[in-house]
């Protein structure tokens, strides 16, 4: 597929609910690399909107990780605990255009449709203790990403997503919508986990007259458990000594061709890795099996 004419500019958002593994490594690098190889910005964005699933100390440790693995990124850090007026103005956007409801449900309430909110509750007011919602329509989305090819969700299939919750954190749909596009991103490269939420994060764009991007979702390296790696299931962290051989690691498992053996430092590695770049040598599926 042919790259835009507008200028490149990805980006990576880790949320600091612990320190980075080797399964977010490989986004970081997929996404660093794509953004190297167009000649783009690589912007970093800290999703730290969460703080009862954050962990002291994680945000610095990140960004030291990604330092010691040669990730550095352009410009400042970009952070969304200080972002909340911005949120709050989307989200008014929303009320007025009639496309945002609150929602009192439970998780009991909605368990019979698999916790999906098709808006039963849409028309009924602001109840004391509600989210607020999207209201997605009938209207499918359709959009093709660069690896997994052409996607089409349904409103039926995705529900409406909570773009605030009932304790009064902005939900990371909207965040995400909005940020990128204060960002002026054009680009995301992250992990296959999230293409599900594109559908409702396109919908938002539309919703709020942002621009779309385009989307490239890899696959997430799996334990012997068959489950992604994640900080909630206390993947080992990176250990940032290592990060060469990490880095290899990487790009094994995104099946790049291997470095010869007469790079051994973590700059010539990066350079050599974004100008040998191949998107459609990842494998296309959803999994990549850690060991
Ligand atoms: N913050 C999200 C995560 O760490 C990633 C969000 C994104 O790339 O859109 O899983």
């Amino acid at each position: 597929m042919s790259l835009p004419s507008t200028p490149y500019i990805g980006r990576f958002a880790p949320s600091p609910s612990g320190p980075l593994h080797i399964g977010s490594l490989v986004t970081a690098l997929a996404s660093y690399l794509d953004a190297r190889a167009n000649r783009g910005q690589w912007l970093l964005r800290m999703e730290d909107i969460d703080p009862p699933r954050e962990q002291a100390g994680a945000a610095q440790i990140i960004l030291n990780s990604l330092i010691n693995h040669g990730l550095k990124w352009d410009g400042d850090v970009f952070w969304q605990s200080q972002r909340s007026a911005a949120y709050e103005q989307h989200l008014n956007q929303l009320f007025t255009t009639n496309l945002a409801y609150w929602c009192a449900c439970s998780r009991r309430q909605l368990a019979p449709s698999n916790g999906l909110h098709t808006g039963a509750c849409r028309h009924l007011g602001q109840p004391e203790q509600s989210a607020i919602r999207l209201r997605i329509g009938d209207q499918p989305v359709e959009f093709n990403d660069r690896l997994q090819g052409p996607q089409i969700r349904r409103g039926a299939d995705i529900g409406d997503p909570i773009l605030k919750r009932k304790d009064g954190l902005y939900a990371y749909q909207l965040a995400v919508v909005v940020d990128d596009a204060a960002q002026g991103i054009t680009d995301i490269v992250r992990g296959v986990d999230l293409l599900d939420a594109s559908a409702w994060q396109i919908h938002l764009q539309k919703a709020l007259g942002l621009p779309l991007v385009r989307y490239c979702h890899i696959p997430v390296i799996v334990g012997d458990d068959g489950h992604k790696l994640s900080k909630q299931s206390f993947a080992p962290a990176l250990d940032d000594s290592h990060a060469f051989n990490n880095l290899c690691l990487a790009l094994r498992y995104l099946q790049q061709t291997p470095p010869p053996d007469h790079i051994n430092t973590i700059p010539e590695l990066l350079n050599w890795a974004a100008g040998h770049w191949q998107l459609q040598d990842i494998p296309a599926g959803r999994q990549i099996p850690a060991h």
